[in-house]
């Protein structure tokens, strides 16, 4: 870093003082989102395995059934999302992201989600990064398509090209639904016509649930006839079955 940036950097802390999202203690300059305290347990939430391959979780590729029926040919991921205590600073991070974009939440994530790619992807040529979209009233009310802003960070930082392919038609926020509902509330529509033949697509999403709305944006991208096309998402939560 520069001499110059590193001044505004350390003069935007002082104005700022940002804290831990999730203790609230401040942080140190140069700690991303968590403090060191909540970034330790932050790695205990990361420490399990898939059940299908024994991977870790960020090294894994594994998609569910619905996903991979939908031409989804992998799913990257870095950490299981559940609601419990053990997930309290993973949780309060997507909260966070979700609720109020702050720059270093985003490029804490985003270097968590590059770090995962990297693990299943190693040729990053003829590669576009797209996210699943949000509705258009959550765009609205929160000033912002967090699952965008995060794909435009990694695209950034990965030098791959970032477009957005996709607008959200679903009616109701799929966290409110049953399994069910949210197979009928997905609902997207392409906003562009451009061939994606020979490209591999990232499409980003910060929460993969039941896979409903990666898989029918991965439908509708699919008739763009890209080469293959990948997920990425920060969580699973998939229902338990
Ligand atoms: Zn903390
Ligand atoms: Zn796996």
């Amino acid at each position: 870093m520069s001499g110059k940036a590193s001044l505004i950097k350390r003069i935007a802390y002082r104005i700022t003082v940002p804290k831990c999202v999730s203790c609230k203690r401040i942080l140190q300059l140069d700690q991303l989102a968590v403090c060191s305290n909540c970034y330790s347990e932050y790695l205990n939430t990361k420490d399990r395995s898939c059940a299908r391959c024994a991977r870790p979780l960020e090294s894994c590729f594994c998609a569910n059934e619905y996903l991979e029926k939908h031409f989804v040919k992998g799913l990257i991921k870095v950490f299981r999302y559940r609601v419990s205590p053990d997930n309290r600073v993973a949780n309060s991070l997507i909260y966070r992201m979700k609720k109020r974009s702050r720059k270093d939440v985003t490029d804490f994530f985003s270097d968590e989600l590059i770090g995962a790619i990297k693990n299943s992807v190693s040729d990053f040529s003829d590669t576009v990064i797209t996210n699943v979209p949000n509705r258009k009233s959550e765009i609205r009310e929160r000033g912002m398509d967090h699952a965008a802003v995060l794909a435009k960070a990694v695209a950034q930082k990965l030098g791959i090209e970032y477009r957005p392919l996709l607008v959200s038609l679903s009616k109701y926020a799929q966290k409110s639904l049953t399994a069910a509902e949210r197979l009928s509330n997905a609902d997207f529509d392409l906003i562009t016509d451009e061939s994606l033949k020979g490209k591999t697509v990232i499409i980003i999403d910060d929460i993969v649930t039941t896979g409903a709305s990666m898989g029918k944006s991965a439908t509708m991208i699919k008739a763009l006839g890209p080469k293959r096309i990948i997920g990425a998402c920060l969580a699973i939560a998939y229902f338990d079955k």
